[in-house]
């Protein structure tokens, strides 16, 4: 990208403008497209240029053979490397989260298993709260210990439950990644970051190098939690969820400091585990619409939460702008969060027939897994989205039989709100 549009429409004289405006044109420049008013997809395996010189100073570049000189533009070389659907993306995705760069993934798992593989190496611990994502939990439970790569886990929510793992890790060799998920998935369960970069900060001190900490922000990110303001090194993004927002691509991303998002592009060269142009391009139509489409999320859901909250047929409502003043989530909450978003659990009277009774009756709501869609989805996390997780640890966790998580969509919130009503007669 050239420095030309690098700095386009970031501010209006000294007022920085905010990233909802900058998501309509931030990075490209029409000028270069024939004047098109949106970024064409650039459908295009590789790259000419001009002259040879060129070519070799654009490698030498992205090989990190040398500096970049002040002023010089990287070029591009083929699509696996850069493309120009993908930097602009990148580029304004990168300013949700005040990130110095963003890199993006063909899923939330290719950019968890890359940012993993970039930072681990045999012997080496990672760290991570519990319940993390399914796919994530394979991937720590039964992947990487082929790599020799320890693990050593802690329930969210659990006083002295991080220390305690942090502890037996070191004892044992280097921790290089503590990986933390919050909130955490049905439960709602918070990690505070802070406190867990201090403690990554403490660990560092009798180590070669700092544990890197990343967070999984799929839930909150980008709009309502900046975990780079409260210490993280790294984010992590399932784009499918709230950031696609359509539920019509599967996409992902990490976002961080420039010294550790280079050693991720790197490895994500050679794992070959980008997005594709046309991936890109829909997620930058997505991004033009995120704060409308999660402020209206955010706004249904606390409607649906209060209307469920009085149900005589609901017995538990887990959702974030609930937490009693004694709940000591409720302090990492005000610090960390920016509001409970739109994805929470709630409880039936009853157990799984019960759930099962009120999912098979939904009308509006769909009954699927994912979240973050226009749409309200709901699903059973204990006989789907949690089903691989034994259950006396769905119980140690919070999974119960009779849960289910929503995610509401961006539907009239009374009618999402009748739907629920019908469908809880039948419990
Ligand atoms: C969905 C999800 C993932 C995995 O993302 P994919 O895009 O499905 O690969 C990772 N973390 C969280 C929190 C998720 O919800």
């Amino acid at each position: 990208m050239s420095d030309e549009r690098e700095y386009r429409h970031r501010r209006i004289g000294d007022k920085v403008l905010r990233p909802e405006t900058l998501m309509m044109g931030y990075g490209y420049d029409p000028h270069l497209s024939e004047g098109a008013v949106k970024c064409p997809i650039f459908q295009t395996s590789t790259f000419v240029f001009k002259r040879a010189e060129d070519g070799k100073a654009f490698f030498e570049l992205a090989y990190g053979l040398r500096e970049r000189e002040p002023r010089e533009v990287p070029g591009l070389i083929y699509s696996r490397i850069n493309n120009p659907d993908l930097e602009i993306l990148e580029d304004r995705l990168a300013i949700w989260d005040g990130a110095d760069a963003a890199l993006v993934f063909s899923s939330g798992m290719s950019a968890i298993s890359t940012a993993l593989l970039t930072f681990l190496r045999p012997g080496d611990a990672i760290v991570h709260s519990e319940p993390v994502y399914g796919g994530t939990e394979y991937l720590l439970l039964n992947i990487l210990p082929q790599f020799g790569i320890r693990r050593y886990g802690f329930t969210a929510g659990v006083p002295g439950a991080m220390e305690s793992a942090v502890e037996e890790a070191r004892a044992e060799g280097p921790i290089s990644v503590v990986l933390i998920e919050t909130p955490a998935n049905p439960t709602n369960a918070l990690v505070d970051i802070q406190a867990c970069r201090r403690l990554v900060d403490s660990v560092g001190q009798d180590q070669a190098r700092r544990p890197v900490l990343a967070v999984d922000n799929t839930f909150l990110g980008p709009l309502w939690q900046r975990p780079l303001e409260h210490g993280a090194d790294l984010i992590l993004y399932s784009l499918t969820k709230y950031v696609g927002g359509h539920s019509d691509v599967i996409a992902g991303a990490v976002l961080g400091g420039k010294e550790n998002m280079e050693q991720v592009a790197g490895m994500r060269t050679i794992l070959g585990t980008m997005a594709d142009p046309w991936t890109g391009w829909l997620l930058m139509r997505s991004l033009e619409t995120l704060k409308l489409r999660m402020t209206s999320q955010m706004k249904n859901a606390r409607y649906v939460a209060e209307f469920l909250l009085d149900h005589p047929k609901v017995r538990k409502v887990r959702y974030l702008g609930f937490l009693d003043d004694d709940d000591p989530d409720r302090e990492i909450y005000q610090r960390q969060c920016l509001s409970p978003g739109g994805t929470f659990s709630f409880e039936v009277d009853g157990g799984e027939a019960e759930a099962f009774r009120l999912l098979n009756a939904l009308k509006i709501a769909k009954l699927a897994v994912s979240l973050g869609g226009t749409e309200t989805l709901a699903q059973h996390p204990a006989s789907m989205t949690h089903s691989d997780v034994k259950p006396e640890h769905q119980k140690a966790i919070g999974i119960t039989p009779a849960m289910i998580r929503i995610s509401v969509g961006v539907e009239h919130p009374e009618d999402i709100i009748a739907d629920l009503e019908q469908a809880l007669e039948q419990v």
